[in-house]
């Protein structure tokens, strides 16, 4: 079977990226897969690639099982674009359409069907798959987000755990598993969970070379924000996660009143606003999403040129998931968090206090601890990301640390003030207290809190009058980080000592920390909301123009296809087609993302289009 020619003729690509083609030939021939490649790796393809190949080959209809109910309509809307018979099959459609689509499955018409793992188990549905696999029409399962099988993973969805059945049910019928989540934990839930064990493992490096990584200590983070979009994103599609509901709305009404063009998106909006803001998003140019994290799972728009985090996410996982959603083209990308002690202890009331059992808690813990561990760093970022999923790397010269290695500072000896701080205070009256009444002892503040509970007589008292609030909330946070302090949440936040605080206490243990930096100028005026489009790649003055139609002529087509305008073409495809400057259907050869079926449906339009401009 030759998987490359599928890959020419209907997709449009030249080659095949990273594992893509082992995993196709693998998959291909009736073998069992986990992929583990990172977002915008290239996983549709994957399946995508052996059910053409299969259904071809006369072996029937591949499933593919996805948890996005949302994206199923455009998923599918490129496929048909590509030419390929496709079909989904979840609550949004009508009882007519859904016996039409059915109907189809049973005469074998579709090459892919995608649909929710709570309609495969259904019962009608598995009578359905079985009427197919005895007739030998059961091609493949490609059980696509399979981290939801997994309660380590950060989006547990109980119903995964009955796709086993499909292997009960089904045997012989090769199944492949695909997740951008891969620490060891949810792996190997993967494989047990989904009786995969035998399955062969793809796992590709989770390194985003195009992704920057930047992480800044939160002083005013809404205006921390601003500068950031004002200075690297006027007019670029972005993601902006906070934790809250209420924080959501505010911020994206405070980006609006400046100019950017932004939405929110939340669990509490309305369904079908919700819906309405995230077509915009996927189908508008130029659109900022404020989200709480509810919002992105399986957003494969290509475009997103950052995600910034104005709060902490749970763990790595949960951030390298979410900064994941930026660049999936190749282009250049940011991931831009700011972060502050508040954090840590919101994060970590929220582990303590939820009902789940202590061993998870503790697990949970630990994982928060590793993000703290990244967001203190003072070397390369990436490299750290890397080995918390057990890949070894170099300095990358793309995040901070590299662009600009922070200058560090010696902060054992405050770690030990703050340390024997919180130790005489509860020494002194049995009760502990929290981070401003700590700030404030040893800064020698003498509030009346301080007074009233004779903190002022403490020997440590002032022992950090030269130290800023800011240096020693940097030091507090380090001290979270490493585990030498904890929040005691049953007690209004108060800080307590841990095992590990004597090592420090003694100085065995360094503490080192990032010199605070000041927050950049602001611009002057408005930003500008309607830029020029930015091409991505450098393009004359005659070639912008057509850019610029190519892309009006794109937004019309994509109108009247109802499907996001990436789907049509990527901006990658359209700024080749400006370069090239065609003027005949051979001069349009060899572009890549254009497919057979897109150059007969296109190429006399694009080539109008290009003559006009
Ligand atoms: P994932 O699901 O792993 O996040 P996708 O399957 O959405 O990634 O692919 C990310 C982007 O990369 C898509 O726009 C896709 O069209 C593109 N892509 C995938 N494979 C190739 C390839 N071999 N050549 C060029 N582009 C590719
Ligand atoms: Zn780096």
């Amino acid at each position: 079977m030759n998987y490359l020619s599928i890959l020419h003729e209907v997709f449009g690509y030249e080659q095949f990226r990273g594992p893509q083609q082992a995993i196709v030939e693998h998959v291909g021939a009736g073998g069992d897969a986990l992929v583990l490649m990172p977002t915008g790796g290239g996983k549709s393809l994957c399946y995508q690639i052996p059910a053409i190949a299969r259904q071809r080959a006369g072996l029937g209809i591949t499933i593919v099982i996805s948890p996005l109910i949302a994206l199923m309509h455009d998923q599918v809307g490129a496929l048909h674009e590509a030419g390929v018979s496709a079909a989904f099959l979840n609550s949004t459609l009508s009882g007519e359409e859904a016996y039409q689509v059915e109907q189809s499955l049973l005469r074998g018409d579709i090459t892919l069907l995608y649909a929710a793992p709570e309609r495969i188990t259904t019962p009608r549905f598995l009578a359905q798959l079985a009427s197919l696999f005895e007739r030998g029409q059961l091609s493949l399962f490609a059980i696509d987000e399979a981290h939801c099988v997994s309660q380590w993973g950060h989006d547990f969805r109980p119903e995964y755990r009955a796709l086993s059945v499909l292997h009960e049910r089904f045997p012989g019928v090769p199944r492949m598993a695909l997740t951008a989540t891969a620490d060891d934990l949810t792996r190997a839930d993967i494989l047990e969970r989904l009786q995969l064990q035998e399955a062969r493992a793809f796992i590709s490096s989770f390194d985003r070379p195009n992704i920057r990584y930047t992480i800044v200590e939160k002083r005013d983070s809404t205006t921390q924000l601003l500068r950031f979009i004002e200075r690297e994103h006027a007019g670029d599609a972005g993601i902006v996660y906070c934790q809250s509901r209420k924080k959501v709305e505010d911020i994206a009404q405070t980006l609006l009143d400046s100019g950017v063009n932004a939405l929110p998106y939340h669990a509490g909006l309305e369904g079908r606003v919700r819906q309405s803001n995230q077509d915009r998003f996927l189908r508008e140019e130029g659109i900022v999403m404020v989200a709480t994290i509810a919002f992105g799972m399986g957003i494969d728009k290509p475009d997103v040129r950052f995600v910034a985090h104005l709060d902490m996410p749970k763990n790595i996982e949960g951030y390298y998931q979410e900064t994941g959603r930026a660049g999936r083209d190749g282009l250049p990308a940011n991931a831009w968090m700011c972060y502050g002690l508040q954090d840590v202890v919101n994060q970590r009331r929220m582990i303590d206090e939820s009902p789940a059992e202590e061993a998870f808690k503790q697990v949970m813990r630990g994982k928060l601890e590793a993000l703290l561990g990244l967001a203190e760093a003072t070397d390369c970022r990436r490299t750290q990301l890397l080995a918390y999923f057990g890949e070894l790397s170099q300095p990358c010269g793309n995040c901070d640390n590299c662009l600009q290695p922070p200058a560090v500072w010696d902060g054992s000896a405050a770690a030990q003030m703050l340390l024997s701080t919180i130790y005489r205070i509860h020494k002194l009256s049995g009760i502990s207290f929290g981070a401003g009444q700590l700030m404030d002892i040893v800064r020698g503040k003498k509030t009346d809190k301080v007074a009233q509970h004779g903190h002022d007589t403490l020997s440590t008292f002032g022992v950090g009058a030269d130290l800023s609030e800011i240096q020693l909330r940097g030091v507090l946070r380090q001290l979270l980080a490493m585990g030498a302090v904890m929040v005691d949440v049953q007690a209004f936040n108060t800080l307590v000592l841990t095992d590990k605080s004597r090592a420090v206490l003694k100085g065995d243990v360094a503490v080192r920390l990032r010199e605070s930096v000041s927050l950049p100028a602001p611009r002057k005026g408005k930003m500008p909301v309607n830029t020029k489009p930015k091409a991505p790649i450098e393009l004359d003055a005659l070639a912008l123009l057509r850019y610029a139609d190519l892309k009006a002529w794109r937004a019309e087509i994509a109108r009247e296809h109802n499907l996001p305008a990436y789907v049509i073409f990527h901006d990658a495809t359209l700024a080749a087609i400006a370069e090239r400057a065609p003027q005949s259907l051979q001069d349009l050869q060899g572009i890549s993302g254009m497919g057979v079926k897109k150059l007969e449906a296109y190429a006399q339009e694009v080539l109008r289009v290009v003559a006009v401009a």
